[in-house]
């Protein structure tokens, strides 16, 4: 082999170190075929230059992988150099997403540049630097535009074999969504527990309408952002219920307390000290809900307990007249036992004057049978011969011995039926055959004073149940009457007809009537008016008072319908027979 052929060799084997040393792993050295010391040293350096290719290319491969793991997660990775000034040496691609700024930007920054509150750094460094693993805290970034974002970062230091710092490793999340998610959980929650604390404090009992404005009045403040510099005024119908730490500030939030759509009252919440501009001067929109929210409940509730008190004050009077009514009760009742008691009593003495009447009546009535007894035997000349004023004298005796006989046992009768000692038994009878044999005993008695009786009995009139004599005497009583206030000429009538389950009897006449005013009076025992047609005085008005008794005593009823002037109609009910 010469020598030049050697060295071609050779300088194409350097040729291609020089290549693997410029990173072209493509480089090869061709085999001579000679098998020498050249060859085999060639094949060893394409052997090794493949080697080095292959573990190239897999190292390539890992550090895309890696790379595209680094760059491709949604958290912010970097570098920075130690110390407040820190400057960023490395960014992932998640970064410029993050903070807005191309990583060339992020390069030339600090850290702190992209802290809203600069100062902070410090601190972070300080509890990194402090802390033997990792530390994380939550900062507000801003970012390229301006917009503030919430991050959690997790820094780690990195130091040298003499535990210097030589830089910090950190790690980004933009955690804004769920800051925000979580903020407005907590403003929700706050509104609610406002709201339910309202409504707890409306349902309390007894609460009275002060105390409800006063308590939420101071409820108000801690659902709001800063409780401690805030505080609330709640006004109704002109009345104020403030805070203790209340002061009138240009900060304020309001809302009108509405009833029926009139506006009935104000909320107002102010903050104590000046704050950046946020939705509403320095409150949150969802304070702007919030108060809106308490003055319309505040509104309800007023108006319910409005209605409440109402309620409850009507309720009052009610008891209040319910009592009245209860003690008029209770007096009418005693009243009406003392009305009892006295009824009663009446009742005993009258009972006591009619026994002590009839037992009167009873002794004069022996007495006075014997004057006219012995008066009728003068009369009649039994004891000899009697002249004619000696006649005229003893007529007039025995005319008024009879009329007081005649009153007496009136009075007798009264008495005995009103003492309930008059017995008399009652059986079903014709009231027909009473009327007609009480016309035939009455006719001496009519024809003198030339007055008719007419007679109307209703065709098959029912028998009644009633005692026949009693209803006799009633009849008579009341004919005896019609004839006596009626004139000469007269005309009577007696009318019998059957009414439901009565036996309806009138007794007419066309005679002088009864005044309105008289009508009840005459069934009064004694009750007696004048009668321009008798010279002399008959009767002593007991007649219809008896009348009355026995129709009491027959379960019926006696009254009288009259015309002054023009004559009157007395009617009596009896009930019919059970068998009719
Ligand atoms: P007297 O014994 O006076 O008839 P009564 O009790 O029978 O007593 O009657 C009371 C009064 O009623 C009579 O005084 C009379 O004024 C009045 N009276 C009764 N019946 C009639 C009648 N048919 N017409 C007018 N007045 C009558």
């Amino acid at each position: 082999m010469n020598k030049t052929a050697e060295k071609e060799r050779i300088d194409e084997m350097i040729e291609a170190i020089i290549k693997v040393s410029r990173g072209d792993y493509s480089a090869q050295v061709e085999l001579s075929g000679r098998n020498d010391e050249v060859d085999s040293l060639a094949m060893g350096l394409n052997m090794m230059v493949d080697d080095i290719r292959t573990s190239r290319e897999a190292l390539q491969e890992s550090e895309e992988k890696y790379r595209g793991l680094v760059n491709n997660v949604k958290l912010g990775i970097f570098r920075s150099t130690p110390g407040p000034t820190g400057k960023f040496l490395e960014v992932n691609l998640a970064m410029k997403e993050l903070t807005g700024y191309s990583r060339k930007e992020l390069l030339q920054m600090g850290v702190s540049d992209l802290y809203v509150y600069p100062e902070q750094r410090e601190q972070v460094l300080e509890e990194v630097a402090s802390a033997k693993g990792k530390t994380t805290k939550e900062l507000r970034f801003k970012k390229k535009d301006g917009t503030g974002i919430m991050v959690s970062t997790t820094g780690v230091a990195v130091r040298d074999s003499a535990d210097k710092i030589q830089y910090f490793d950190g790690i980004l999340e933009d955690i804004t969504e769920r800051k925000r998610a979580e903020h407005n959980l907590k403003e929700r929650i706050k509104e609610l527990n406002c709201l339910y604390g309202v409504a707890s404090i409306a349902e309390r009992p007894g609460i009275t309408q002060d105390e409800l404005y006063q308590e939420v009045a101071n409820l108000l403040p801690s659902s709001w952002q800063y409780p401690e510099t805030t505080c609330a005024r709640v006004t109704i119908n002109g009345k104020e219920f403030v805070t203790e730490n209340y002061r009138d500030t240009k900060w304020k939030q309001s809302a009108d307390v509405k009833i029926h759509g009139a506006r009935t009252g104000l909320v107002e919440v102010s903050s104590l000290e000046e704050r950046p501009e946020i939705d509403e001067g320095p409150f949150l929109k969802e304070e702007r809900v919030l108060i809106d929210a308490v003055a319309e409940r505040l509104g309800r509730i007023t108006e319910r307990k409005r209605m409440e008190e109402e309620l409850r004050e009507k309720n009052e009077r009610l008891d209040a007249q319910n009592e009245e009514l209860q003690v008029q009760g209770e007096e009418l009742m005693a009243q009406q036992q003392e009305l009892i008691d006295k009824t009663r009593e009446v009742e005993e003495a009258n009972r006591l004057k009619s026994e002590f009447l009839a037992n009167m009546s009873h002794e004069l009535r022996t007495p006075l049978n014997v004057v006219i007894g012995f008066s009728e035997l003068m009369a009649d000349e039994v004891p000899g011969k009697i002249n004619n004023e000696q006649r005229q004298w003893l007529n007039d005796i025995l005319n008024s011995g009879r009329h007081l006989l005649n009153l007496i046992n009136e009075v007798l009768d009264l008495s005995k039926i009103e003492s309930g000692r008059m017995k008399f038994g009652l059986t079903d009878i014709s009231l027909a055959d009473v009327i007609q044999s009480l016309a035939r005993t009455l006719v001496p008695v009519l024809t003198p004073r030339m007055q008719s009786l007419d007679i109307e009995v209703e065709k098959r009139l029912p028998l009644v149940h009633a005692n026949e004599a009693k209803v006799g005497q009633v009849l008579l009583n009341l004919v005896d009457n019609a004839s006596k206030f009626t004139p000469e000429g007269g005309k009577l009538k007696i009318e019998a007809v059957r009414s439901g389950d009565w036996c309806q009897v009138s007794v007419v006449d066309d005679g002088i009537g009864i005044r309105k005013e008289d009508q009840n009076r005459i069934f009064e025992p004694f009750y007696q008016l004048d009668n321009p047609l008798a010279k002399e005085k008959s009767g002593a008005g007991l007649g219809l008072a008896l009348v009355r008794q026995i129709m009491d005593r027959h379960g019926g009823r006696i009254w009288v319908e009259s015309e002054y002037g023009e004559g009157s109609r007395f009617i009596f009910t009896l009930p019919l027979a059970t068998t009719s």
